[in-house]
């Protein structure tokens, strides 16, 4: 059973809130280096902070262990470099 958001303790909210704006910084960062753009993040800062993520999102997951991290029948955006568990089962 997935629980509601407003369920999750304080800071399991932290997390998911920290791993929503990591997500669209990284998408953000993602589509800059798409286009060259002298602003997008260096390979090693980019990779870096993908592993960062990843990890975080793994710590989320003892706390919630199914839905997106963007709540209940929501998903990860289909561009976003990297993706939460729960949508990365369903493709
Ligand atoms: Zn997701």
């Amino acid at each position: 059973m997935t629980k509601s958001f407003s369920d999750l303790t304080e800071s399991a909210k932290v997390l998911v809130l920290r791993l929503q704006r990591g997500q669209t910084t990284l998408t953000d960062q993602h589509r800059r280096w798409f286009v060259d753009d002298p602003k997008a993040a260096k390979d090693a800062v980019f990779s870096d902070a993908l592993g960062r993520w990843d990890a975080l999102e793994q710590v989320f997951r003892c706390a919630q262990p199914s839905g997106c991290i963007w709540g209940p029948g929501k998903s990860c955006p289909e561009d976003a470099p990297v993706i939460c568990h729960a949508c990365l089962r369903q493709s």
